[in-house]
C-alpha cells in the first residue's frame, strides 16, 4: 500500500471523527428516507416491508460504526489483554430491536417513522432470524456477546457465516418438513465484508521435514488444498455504553489460483465444481443438537473456524510484537464453546511451531495457557470422536502433532499413576480399537488451562464421571460457570409490558444490573402492584393467544393456564412425558372428574434433528393428541393443546413473557444446564421441573415453595437404572395404566394404525434411559399442584413476581463476570472519544 493512499484514507477517517452522527428524529428521520430513496432507490410504490426494514437497519448502523471504531482504537491503544470466543454456533435471531434498545434510541425512531406512517412493529417483523445455531448452545453465546459489549470487557467473537442457517420448521399432516433458511437472500445489513483481512486455510496435502537456515529440522504442510476465508463483521453494541465489540463469521471462499490449470485445459465445468467444493464449507449450520453427525464436512467447518480465527489473532500480534510470543499468553484467551472449535489446540501449536518458528516447549506453554474449554453435556452420543485415518487425511500435520501431545500427556500420567495401564487406556486422545478415533473433549482437556461446566450439579457430574480420571490430575482446571441469559433481549427488549412496570417500581438500574430484581420481593405483597403484574401478564398472553391462533389454528383462552414447552425435541427432554399427562387431563374429562378444573392452554414447540426418527415421531404425536383434543366438544376450553411451528429466537420473544407455567422436565442429569428456564423465570413463568442442570440453582434462588418440582434426582436415576421394570410401574398406576391404553388403542392414530408404535416401546422398555415412566406419577401431582395455585389469583401473581424477583443470578452478566474473574482475567476498556 502506498503512503499516499495511507495519508488520504486518514485524512477522511479525521474528517468523519469530528461529526459524530446526531441521534434525534430528525436527523433520525432523514437517515431513513436517504437510505430508503437514494441507497435502496425505492419510492411510493414500494410494497415490501424489507426496504423499510433494510433502510431503518443502515440508519443505525451508521451510528454503531462510529462506537464500532472508536471501541477498536481503545482496545489497539490500550494494549490490553484479549479474549476470543470461539464458537461454531451464535444463534442471534434479530437485531434491529436489540440495536434500537443498546443505542438508546426507540423514542426518536418511533416518532421518525410515525411522521412518516409507518409503524416500527411492523418493520421489526420484516427482519429475518440469523438461526446460525440449533438451540441453548448457539444461544448462549448470543447471549454472552451482549453481556461482554454491555460489560465493555475486550471479547470477540468468532464464528461462521452459514449461507444456510437453522432450517425452517413446517408442520403437515402433523409431521415436521425441513425448509432451507436462506437468511441472506435479501441482503445482511448488520454485516461488514472484510476482505483485507482474508485468511487462507489449508486442508489435507501431507506434513514433510526439511533443515532450516540453522540445521533445525522442521516440519511443513504441503501439497494442500487451500481456501480463503473472508471474515464478516457484525457489531454488538453494548447497552447504551458506546461499545461496540465484534463478531467475526468467515465465509469459505475458492482461492483464485486453482481453477486456471483447470481452466486452461478448457474444464470450466471442473473448475467451477472446485470452486464450489471450497464455498461449501460454510454453506449450511448441521442442524443437530447434542448429538455429533460425523461428516466430514463438519470436521472441515471446525478446522476452518479454529485456523482462520487463530491466523487472524496471530497476525494482529505479528504486526504489533514481530516474532517475540514472551508476552502473548499474557494477553490472549480462547474460549471453546464445547469441543467443536478444540482443533485449535493442535492448530495453535502447529501455526507457533511450523510458521513461527518456536520450539514445542515454547508452543505448548503458550498453547496450554491460552485455551480454555467449556463442556456442555454428559450425552455420551454428543461426544466427539473423529476416526484417525479420516483426521489424518484431512489434518496430517495435525495428527502428528495430537500423537506427540498424547505421548508427553501419557507420560505425565504413568509418572503419576504408575504401572496403571488401565488408566492409560481410558485417558488417551486416542481410543484404540477396530477404527481408532481422537477424542475431541479429551484433547481440549489436555490443552486448556480451565474446564468448565455450565451449572454447578453439571460441573459436579463432569468430575465424578466423564471427566473423573482427568479431575483427578488436575484438579485446579476444573470449575464451574453456570450459564446465563441477556436480561436485555429477554427482558426489557421482549417484554415492554413488565419491563415498564418493574422500572416503574424499583428504577431502570436492573437493565444493566439485575440482581436489582431483588427489590421487587417486596412489592410481592402489595394487592395493587399484583393486579398491574396481571394486567402486563393477561396482555402478554393476549399477544401469544394471537401468535397461536394464527399459526396453528388453536384458540387460547387468555385467562386459562398457558403452560409452556419449548426447546428442541429430544427424547432426554422428555416432551413425550408432558404429553402422557395433556393425554391424562384429556382422559380425567372424558370420565367426567373435572371437578376444581384450571382450564389449561398446552404449548409446546422445537425442532428436531432431521435424521433423529423417535423426535420427529414424537412431534406427530403431539398434533395427533392436539387434533383429538381440540375438536372434541366436550373438552371445550378445560383443554387446549398447541404444536408452534418453527420455534426460533423471535417466536421465544413472543412466547416467554405469556407464559405462566415453564416446563423443564428432562431426566435428571442429562439437562447441562438449560437456558429456556431462565428467560422464563425473568418473564414470572413458575417452573415445573427436575432437579437438573440450572433448574436446581433456580429453586434455590426463587425458594422451594415457588417452584413445582418433582422426580427422581441424578443419583435416584442412576440406581432405578439399574433395575429398571417400567410395565409394572404402568399396571400398578390406574392414571397411568389408561394413558397407555389410550395411546395402544389407536385412540390418537385411528387411520395410522401401528403409527406410534415406536413411542409405545420407548416407554415399556426396561432399558428406556430417560425413564418417562418412572416421573409420570411425581409429574401428574406437580401438575395437580400447579394448577391448584393458579385458581387462586393472588397466590399465583406473588408466585409470579417472586420468580422474576429471583432472576438476578441468570443474568450472562453475572455468568460473564464469573469467567472474566476465573479464567480470562480482562480488564473494562472504555471506548475513545471522538478527539
Ligand atoms: C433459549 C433457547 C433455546 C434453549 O432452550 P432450552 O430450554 O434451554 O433447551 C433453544 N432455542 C431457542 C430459540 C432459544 O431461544
Amino acid at each position: 500500500m502506498g503512503s499516499e493512499v495511507l495519508n488520504k484514507s486518514q485524512v477522511v477517517q479525521e474528517r468523519t471523527e469530528l461529526q459524530p452522527l446526531p441521534m434525534d428524529q430528525e436527523a433520525i428521520g432523514n437517515g431513513f428516507l436517504h437510505y430508503f430513496s437514494h441507497f435502496l432507490g425505492r419510492d411510493k410504490y414500494s410494497e415490501s416491508d424489507h426496504y423499510t426494514f433494510a433502510a431503518l437497519a443502515l440508519t443505525l448502523r451508521d451510528r454503531l460504526m462510529e462506537r464500532w471504531r472508536r471501541t477498536r482504537y481503545a482496545y489497539e491503544s490500550s494494549d490490553c489483554k484479549r479474549t476470543y470466543y470461539l464458537s461454531l454456533e451464535f444463534l442471534i435471531g434479530r437485531s434491529l430491536g436489540n440495536s434500537l434498545l443498546n443505542l438508546g434510541v426507540e423514542e426518536p425512531v418511533r416518532k421518525a417513522l410515525h411522521e412518516l406512517g409507518l409503524q416500527l412493529e411492523e418493520i421489526l417483523d420484516a427482519e429475518h432470524d440469523a438461526g446460525l445455531g440449533n438451540g441453548g448452545l448457539g444461544r448462549l453465546a448470543a447471549c454472552f456477546m451482549d453481556s461482554c459489549a454491555s460489560l465493555q470487557l475486550p471479547v470477540r467473537g468468532y464464528g461462521l457465516r452459514y449461507e444456510y442457517g437453522m432450517f425452517r420448521q413446517q408442520i403437515e399432516n402433523g409431521f415436521q418438513l425441513e425448509e432451507p433458511d436462506h437468511w441472506l437472500r435479501d441482503g445482511n445489513p448488520w454485516e461488514l465484508e472484510r476482505p483485507e483481512y482474508t485468511q487462507r486455510v489449508q486442508f489435507g496435502g501431507r506434513s514433510e521435514t526439511y533443515q532450516d537456515g540453522t540445521g533445525q529440522t522442521r516440519w511443513r504442510w504441503v501439497a494442500t488444498k487451500d481456501v480463503l476465508a473472508v471474515p464478516y463483521d457484525v457489531p454488538v453494541p453494548g447497552y447504551q455504553n458506546d461499545t461496540v465489540n465484534t463478531l467475526r463469521l468467515w465465509g469459505a471462499a475458492a482461492t483464485d489460483e486453482f481453477d486456471l490449470g483447470e481452466f486452461n485445459a478448457g474444464s470450466y465445468p471442473e473448475s467451477v465444481e472446485q470452486k464450489n467444493a471450497a464455498e461449501n464449507i460454510t454453506m449450511v449450520l448441521y442442524p443437530n443438537d447434542a448429538s455429533e453427525c460425523g461428516k466430514e464436512l463438519r470436521l472441515k467447518q471446525q478446522f476452518f473456524l479454529a485456523s482462520a480465527s487463530l491466523k487472524d489473532v496471530l497476525r494482529w500480534w505479528v504486526k504489533h510484537n514481530g516474532g517475540d510470543f514472551i508476552r502473548f499468553a499474557d494477553q490472549n484467551c480462547f474460549q471453546l464453546n464445547d469441543t467443536h472449535p478444540s482443533v485449535s489446540v493442535a492448530e495453535l501449536m502447529r501455526l507457533l511451531m511450523d510458521e513461527h518458528g518456536l520450539g514445542w516447549d515454547q508452543a505448548w506453554d503458550i498453547t496450554r495457557h491460552t485455551m480454555a474449554y467449556t463442556n456442555h453435556t454428559l450425552l455420551p452420543e454428543a461426544l466427539e470422536r473423529w476416526p484417525v485415518s479420516l483426521f489424518g487425511s484431512l489434518l496430517p500435520r495435525h495428527l502428528e502433532i495430537v500423537y506427540e501431545i498424547n505421548a508427553r500427556f501419557l507420560e505425565e500420567v504413568s509418572r503419576r499413576w504408575p504401572g496403571d495401564n488401565d488408566r492409560l487406556r481410558r485417558m488417551s486422545i486416542i481410543e484404540e480399537g477396530h477404527e481408532p478415533q481422537v477424542r475431541m473433549a479429551y484433547l481440549a482437556i489436555v490443552g486448556s488451562f480451565s474446564v468448565n461446566g455450565v451449572a454447578e450439579l453439571h460441573s459436579r457430574l463432569l468430575q465424578e464421571g466423564l471427566f473423573l480420571d482427568f479431575h483427578q490430575l488436575w484438579p485446579e482446571k476444573f470449575n464451574n460457570k453456570t450459564n446465563g441469559v441477556t436480561q436485555r433481549r429477554w427482558l426489557a427488549w421482549c417484554n415492554p409490558g413488565l419491563s415498564g412496570l418493574i422500572t416503574e417500581r424499583i428504577g431502570d438500574g436492573w437493565i444493566a444490573d439485575l440482581d436489582q430484581l431483588h427489590q421487587l420481593q417486596s412489592h410481592a405483597d402489595d394487592p395493587a402492584f399484583r393486579e398491574r403484574w396481571r394486567d402486563v401478564k393477561r396482555a402478554n398472553k393476549v399477544r401469544l393467544a394471537e401468535l397461536v391462533e394464527k399459526e396453528c389454528g388453536v384458540h387460547f383462552d387468555p385467562d386459562a393456564m398457558f403452560d409452556v414447552q419449548v426447546k428442541r425435541i429430544h427424547e432426554y427432554k422428555r416432551q413425550l412425558l408432558n404429553i402422557l399427562h395433556v393425554i391424562h387431563l384429556y382422559d380425567r374429562i372424558k370420565s367426567g372428574d373435572t371437578s376444581e378444573w384450571t382450564p389449561r392452554c398446552v404449548l409446546i414447540g422445537g425442532k428436531a434433528a432431521p435424521g433423529y426418527f423417535i423426535a420427529k415421531l414424537t412431534i406427530k404425536l403431539i398434533n395427533n393428541v392436539a387434533n383429538v383434543i381440540n375438536s372434541d366438544p366436550e373438552v371445550g376450553n378445560r383443554l387446549k393443546v398447541a404444536f408452534v411451528p418453527n420455534y426460533r429466537v423471535s417466536a421465544m420473544e413472543v412466547i416467554c413473557p405469556g407464559t405462566d407455567l415453564s416446563e423443564q422436565i428432562s431426566t435428571a442429569g442429562k439437562e447441562a444446564s438449560g437456558t429456556g428456564n431462565m428467560k422464563f423465570m425473568m418473564n414470572g413463568a413458575v417452573t415445573i421441573g427436575t432437579l437438573d442442570g440450572a433448574n436446581i440453582e433456580i429453586r434455590e434462588q426463587v425458594g422451594d415453595d415457588n417452584f413445582f418440582l418433582f422426580g427422581l434426582n441424578a443419583q435416584e436415576v442412576r440406581t432405578t437404572r439399574e433395575e429398571y421394570d417400567p410395565n409394572t410401574i404402568i399396571a400398578a398406576n390406574r392414571d397411568l395404566a389408561r394413558v397407555m391404553q389410550l395411546l395402544e388403542s389407536g385412540h390418537f392414530n385411528r387411520f395410522e394404525p401401528g403409527l406410534f408404535d415406536p413411542i409405545v416401546d420407548s416407554i415399556r422398555t426396561p432399558h428406556d434411559p430417560w425413564l418417562v415412566a418412572a416421573d409420570f406419577t411425581g409429574f401428574v401431582a406437580a401438575q395437580e399442584q400447579a394448577a391448584a395455585a393458579y385458581r387462586d389469583r393472588e397466590h399465583w401473581t406473588r408466585i409470579s413476581i417472586l420468580n422474576t424477583a429471583g432472576s438476578g443470578r441468570f443474568s450472562t452478566d453475572r455468568t460473564m463476570l464469573d469467567y472474566n474473574r476465573d479464567i480470562w482475567k480482562l480488564e473494562q476498556v472504555k471506548p475513545l472519544n471522538g478527539e
